[in-house]
């Protein structure tokens, strides 16, 4: 199964090949590098807001519906009150409205400041898309520059390139976001853990902490040492984890 840690393990796969044969495109990488960092950030910042979005639309609909209710609810209150037979049933109805009432008024100013906000998100949603598609044409067009330079390998930059995609597009926004902040001082972002080392920096990684990384692939562990995000042990990270990952994307859709 396709973990989070198996996509990392391949993305970090190909960005080593990258950085291989990116090595005489001067400053273009550097420039990916915080391309990438700066989309990812975004990219999160928009799912963020389109979740807060969805729940303040989600709150909207049901509030409107309660109102209806309360509505109702009084009207038949009222009704009752004119078939009650004494002054106490009459009191218990009139108090009975009166919180109904008090209860729609605040649900209705309730509404009202959410409706502001449902307006003011959206303008940011627009925002925030209008954002990360750009900063994704500029990553685009960086990546087509690296291509054309890159001569004979040409191709396998750009096979690279449509892997990496495929995989990011697969990546959870929030490890995506944290894979570059790291690469950005760190090119080997992820390194696996070997003969119970971080393979990054070499000191030893405790052996709970080898397992907890072992059983919960789908999280993230970093290297208490030096910060990168540590790879299971009982991964084989090659050309085949990547091949067998992509094809497992290709089938899931
Ligand atoms: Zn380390």
């Amino acid at each position: 199964m396709a973990t989070q840690n198996h996509f990392i393990a391949s993305l970090a796969y190909i960005d080593q090949r990258l950085d291989e044969l990116n090595e005489e495109f001067g400053e273009l990488p550097e420039l990916e590098k915080d391309k990438q960092h700066e989309l990812a950030i975004a990219k999160l910042q928009y799912e963020e807001s389109q979740q807060i979005f969805a729940d303040v639309q989600k709150f909207v609909i049901t509030a409107r519906n309660t109102l209806v209710e309360l509505k109702e609810k009084e009207e038949n209150l009222s009704k009752q009150q004119f078939l009650v037979r004494n002054n106490k049933e009459f009191d218990a109805l009139s108090k009975e409205i009166e919180m109904i009432k008090q209860e729609h008024n605040d649900l209705s100013n309730r509404l009202r400041n959410e409706g502001v906000k449902e307006e003011n998100l959206s303008r940011i949603l627009e925002d925030q898309k209008a954002n990360y598609d750009k900063l994704r044409a500029e990553l685009v067009k960086i990546r087509q520059n690296i291509e054309e330079l890159a001569g004979e390998q040409k191709e396998e930059v750009r096979l690279l390139n449509k892997q990496k995609e495929l995989i990011v597009n697969n990546l959870k926004t929030y490890n995506y976001k944290e894979y570059n902040r790291i690469r950005k001082n760190l090119s080997d972002a992820a390194t696996q853990i070997v003969r119970g080392r971080c393979s990054g920096c070499f000191n030893t990684i405790t052996p709970q902490k080898i397992v907890e990384v072992r059983n919960n692939k789908e999280l993230l562990y970093l290297c208490d040492h030096c910060g990168r995000i540590l790879l299971s042990d009982d991964l084989v990270i090659d050309q085949n984890l990547v091949e067998d990952l992509l094809e497992e994307i290709n089938s899931n859709s």
